[in-house]
């Protein structure tokens, strides 16, 4: 129902067929029968701008898709906010095998060297023609793109062994994003800190994030 307000039609339509192969109580059936007619008078398909799109193909993708929640084009995965489920700017990446985390981690914080433009161009994340469509691996990136990296763009999951750490890169930085310090969940910064702020813990995992807190309390204080 929602869908067919926000224009997700195709999404709806789905809905609605599957809707039709089960059996509701019978005071829901008189809605759903309405529902699947209305529906097939709308458009096929979903409204665009509800669509996840890639940020690293930057391909729109059916809202519904069965491999799952990868991109169908480049097989990169979206990364969901754990509170909005709002596909964040993120395209997880991997280095390359010779590279531990610790040093993969030195060189991210490391400065970048000056942007040249030469190497603006190379940058492996912005390269759509060479985009290797088959091989639905990550993008994996060698030391000269891991420092040309600005860390305030770059979020590392240290999950602890024997999982893998993993490593995102927000491809539009304007947009914000904060990583949750004990569950390793990403979210829009300003949904993570308000959660924290208003029930005190990390809407996922329910870990405390001192640092918020405790800024925030000094802020309150500072204000009176
Ligand atoms: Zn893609
Ligand atoms: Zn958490």
């Amino acid at each position: 129902k929602q869908g067919k307000l926000l224009g997700a039609y195709k999404l709806a339509r789905h809905a609605f067929e599957k809707l039709q192969t089960m059996k509701p109580p019978a005071r829901f059936q008189q809605l759903i029968d309405l529902g699947s007619i209305q529906i097939r008078a709308k458009p096929f398909n979903d409204n665009e701008d509800l669509m996840p799109m890639c940020y690293r193909c930057g391909t729109s993708n059916p809202m519904l898709n069965n491999s799952g929640n990868i991109c169908l084009h480049c097989k990169t995965p979206f990364v969901f906010s754990y509170v909005s489920f709002e596909v964040l700017p993120l395209v997880e990446f991997a280095c390359d095998d010779d590279i531990p985390d610790k040093e993969a981690i030195e060189l991210i914080a490391a400065e970048p060297p000056l942007t040249d433009t030469e190497h603006a161009l190379k940058d492996p994340f912005k390269q759509r023609s060479h985009l290797d469509v088959t091989s639905g691996a990550l993008l994996k990136v060698n030391r000269a793109t891991l420092i040309s990296l600005n860390k305030t763009e770059v979020i590392v999951a240290e999950w602890p062994k024997p999982l893998k750490t993993r490593y995102y890169r927000n491809m539009i930085p304007e947009i914000s994003v904060s990583k949750c310090p004990n569950c390793h969940r990403v979210f829009h910064v300003d949904d993570y800190e308000l959660a924290v702020l208003q029930e005190g813990h990390c809407p996922f995992c329910r870990g405390k994030n001192e640092e918020i807190l405790r800024g925030h309390l000094t802020d309150e204080e500072l204000d009176i």
